[in-house]
């Protein structure tokens, strides 16, 4: 008898090393956008919580999260928690997740110890399309583990003078984890937030970072507004506070993009 191929969810994981630009606000947004159509589990690996927040879990109810299945103390069936949208399951951060970055390098195979967990525990798993990892701003071992555990990397990048003097490094560390510890990671690409219509640099910015990187770069763009910066102090996705907001849409549309390309890429693939 053949095997029964499991289908295994698609992990991108959401990464910059700088903060403020955007990668929560994506991780939450395209998240709840993209469980319209598909099972999603969100993974919270930045100390600081704010995905986990934003979704309606506060830091008093947090509980064990990510560190716990980091470091082995809990399995990953026990952890998950659901979220008030139907098909987005969260991975929340744990208070204890601050000291992880320390903590880890004492552990063995510290950068692939979410890979490991994720791989061993497939099945609290099942039915999973998508999960999208939510980094800290930073390139140590949290986010280390993020991309050795995953497909791709979305890279939000905020529509500024600097934009791209800053990506370089993000690419520089997908290029070196590609040489050692995951060959298959993949620039999944990257999407342009906080874009500024009625500002002329935000059009010269984006034109720069398109003629760098090509198609890499979503033609969907985050625009800034007011509603998604609201959205997270009501534990809610922009889409649920005000989805008629600019920034709810874009979000659709981001999710919307992503599921085209993943089509076309698995046509050109077979
Ligand atoms: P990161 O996770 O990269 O540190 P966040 O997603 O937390 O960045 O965003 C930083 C701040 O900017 C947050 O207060 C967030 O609400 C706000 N923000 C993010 N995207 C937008 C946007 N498109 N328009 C307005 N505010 C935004
Ligand atoms: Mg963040």
């Amino acid at each position: 008898m053949p095997a029964i191929e499991r289908a295994q969810p698609r992990i991108i994981a959401l990464a910059n090393q700088k903060g403020g630009v955007g990668k929560t606000t994506t991780a939450i947004n395209l998240g709840t956008a993209l469980a319209a159509k598909r099972k999603v589990l969100l993974i919270d690996l930045d100390p600081q919580g704010n995905a986990s927040t934003g979704l309606g879990i506060s830091r008093q109810d947090r509980g064990a999260g990510s560190y716990a299945l980091l470091t082995g103390e809990r399995r990953l069936a026990d952890l998950l928690r659901p979220t008030r949208i139907p098909n987005l399951t969260i991975l929340p951060a744990d208070p204890e997740l601050a000291g992880a970055e320390i903590e880890l390098v004492g552990i063995e195979h510290r950068e692939r110890r979410l890979r490991d967990a994720l791989e061993a525990q497939a099945e609290a798993l099942a039915g999973t399309e998508i999960i999208l990892i939510d980094c800290p701003p930073s390139l140590g071992l949290l986010t280390l583990n993020a991309l050795v555990a995953s497909h791709s990397v979305l890279v939000p990048l905020q529509t500024e003078f600097f934009a791209l003097e800053g990506v370089s490094q993000i690419t520089r560390t997908i290029e070196r984890v590609r040489r050692s510890l995951n060959p298959a990671l993949d620039l999944e690409g990257i999407v342009l937030t906080m874009f500024d219509r009625r500002n002329n640099l935000s059009e010269l910015v984006a034109a720069d970072v398109r003629a760098f990187f090509g198609d890499k770069v979503y033609s969907t763009v985050i625009p800034r507004n007011v509603r998604i910066s609201e959205a997270p102090s009501h534990g809610l996705p922009v889409i649920l506070y005000d989805h008629r907001s600019a920034g709810a849409q874009a979000y659709v549309d981001l999710a919307a993009e992503l599921l085209r390309r993943e089509r076309k890429a698995r046509k050109s693939a077979a």
